[in-house]
């Protein structure tokens, strides 16, 4: 940073405002916001072009808040928004950067009961973010008063283009004060949208954070020449080797998607669909589990993912090339969020060659090659990774030390360390991902283990979901297992798609995990010899405590 004038404080943000980032902890305005906001408070029309996560919305969303008169309970500030969930993104954020401030959001959208809408409405709220079609129907129906708007935003202006709202911005702008500010944000900027904006805007301030900023040096980007019938292998040892367990994956198609998820999801890993084919709610279902870390992979096509706000995506993997340079900057701007670190690999078939080096060209950037792993560089990474889950074991303190001082100092002096370590790894590496470790080796990667018979047993009421069998697991946040963790281990091993599992609520030194009743003999015993991050699982039906 050259001076400190480069921070919220010098660029005249009330101060209620800059509490609520202090809170948020942003520490300085990104490049679009130091670029934006200036403009955007002095009232001016502003046309913004910067990369997805690059921190469009305060950069909008904080003028927007001070330019508010207080108290009028008249819908002031509009929103245009692509999706329902970047809509319920925004009015996030707008919460959050107005808390300090007296002010109501809303986010208002298709799919959900219009009445709740309504009265909320009726009850004043300042800001309304919403998805055009449903702010037209509010529009028709006069549940949405629009002559008080001073500024209308639309946000991801080139998705809402893509998935058809022109006419629909058009008719709502129509319905707007003349004076007014207009402001419009995106990723990109094709030429539909600076039509659109020279028809409602006045004399526009442009400012755009050229590419080679956005894709910053945050992303890692890498290739992987593969041919078409390995696409799948290649990308599970991909996932295997560089051990992703947070990632989002494209596919040109909603078909692919599907295609692609059942696949992953029969080779054991914790992978999900999401497109436009999945209505609202079992949208909102995959996301939140995605959130949650209960699904390792997100297989997402380009509408459903873009613009998707998920913390800590380590990857984005691009199983089909993107149609457009565009279209992969979107993808990969869904990893390295905010100044994090991001890797996005591209799968690639020799064909399609020309679209990689169209991609390098127009975002200025080389994306170098890399050899997908063969099994055997699986297992030899799987080993190196478990031996530095010991190492960080013994460093950070496995929790338990005192009671196994005695037997650990019996065994030191009678053995070879080095035999008494190989032997511990050797029961605490998992034969599934290490290519076989102390099982005579044959790749078996990513493959469940036999299955134990199902069926029998009965549970007395063990304090469970109705439907659901409740268990007690030996293991908590102090063996830092999380949720994924339990999700995965219990698929793999009893051979279950990890959706199934319900509840898991983790604590300090154990877990209480539910699974439907069906599946809970063949859970139990399939996880009898089962590690999680390196211990021995103990898995039993709980008692009820409710
Ligand atoms: P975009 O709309 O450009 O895709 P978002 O507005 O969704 O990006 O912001 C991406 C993430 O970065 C959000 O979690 C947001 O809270 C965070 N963020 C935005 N501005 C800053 C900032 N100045 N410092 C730190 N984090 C920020
Ligand atoms: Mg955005």
């Amino acid at each position: 940073m050259p001076e400190d004038s480069a921070g919220f404080a010098d660029m005249g943000i009330d101060p209620a405002i800059l509490k609520s980032l202090e809170e948020m902890g942003f520490e300085e305005p990104s490049p679009i916001q130091v670029a934006a906001i200036p403009a955007l408070l002095e009232g001016r029309d502003v046309i913004g072009q910067a990369q997805t996560g690059t921190g469009k919305t305060a950069a909008f969303g904080i003028p927007l808040l001070q330019r508010l008169r207080p108290d009028m309970q008249r819908p002031q500030a509009l929103v245009l928004a692509p999706t329902r969930e970047l809509a319920l993104q925004v009015a996030e954020e707008i919460g959050r950067i107005g808390k300090h401030l007296r002010v109501r959001e809303l986010a208002v959208y298709g799919g959900t009961p219009i009445d709740r809408q309504i009265r909320s409405l009726r009850a004043g709220v300042e800001v309304v973010i919403g998805t055009p079609g449903r702010i037209m129907d509010h529009i028709d129906r006069g549940t949405l008063k629009l002559d008080q708007i001073r500024t209308l935003v639309l946000d991801e202006a080139d998705e809402m283009l893509d998935m058809g709202f022109v006419d629909d911005i058009d008719k709502i702008m129509g319905y707007l004060p003349a004076e007014r500010q207009t402001v419009c944000f995106s990723a990109t900027m094709p030429d539909p949208i600076l039509r659109i904006t020279k028809r409602h805007m006045r004399d526009p301030v442009q400012v755009s954070i050229a590419r080679e900023e956005l894709t910053g040096p945050t992303i890692e980007q890498a290739y992987f020449e593969i041919r078409e019938r390995d696409r799948v292998d290649a990308l599970t040892r991909i996932i295997d080797h560089e051990a992703i367990s947070r990632a989002i994956i494209f596919c040109r198609t909603k078909r692919s998607c599907d295609e692609l998820a059942s696949a992953l999801q029969a080779r054991g890993y914790i992978a999900e669909a999401i497109h436009g084919d999945l209505n609202q709610a079992q949208r909102n279902r995959v996301l939140s589990r995605f959130k949650d870390g209960q699904i390792e992979l997100l297989v997402a096509t380009d509408v459903a993912a873009r613009g998707i706000d998920v913390e800590n995506v380590t990857h984005v993997i691009n199983y089909d090339i993107a149609q457009s340079p565009e279209a992969h900057v979107h993808r990969i701007g869904r990893t390295g969020r905010a100044g994090r670190e991001g890797t996005a690999f591209t799968l690639i078939h020799p064909r399609e060659f020309r679209h990689l080096k169209l991609i390098e060209r127009a975002t200025r950037s080389r994306i170098p090659r890399r050899n997908v792993p063969t099994p055997t560089d699986v297992a030899a990474r799987a080993l190196h990774l478990l031996g530095e889950r010991i190492v960080s074991l013994v460093e950070q303190g496995a929790g338990e030390e005192e009671r196994y001082a005695a037997v650990a100092s019996r065994l030191l002096e009678e053995h070879e360390p080095e035999r008494l370590v190989a032997a511990l790894i050797s029961t605490m590496a998992d034969p599934r991902s290490t290519g076989g470790a102390g099982s005579g080796g044959g790749p078996e990667l990513g493959r469940p283990a036999a299955r134990t018979a199902g069926g029998g047993a009965d549970f007395p009421d063990t304090g469970g979901e109705a439907g659901y069998v409740r268990f007690f697991v030996n293991i908590g946040s102090r063996d830092r297992a999380t949720p994924a963790d339990f999700v995965r281990t219990i698929a793999r091993q009893a051979e279950i798609p990890g959706g199934l599992i319900g509840a898991i609520d983790i604590h300090e030194s154990f877990t209480f995990v539910e699974v439907p009743r069906d599946v809970a003999q063949r859970v139990m015993e399939a996880m009898s010899n089962a590690t999680i991050q390196g211990r021995n699982v103990n898995m039993e039906p709980a008692k009820p405590s409710r």
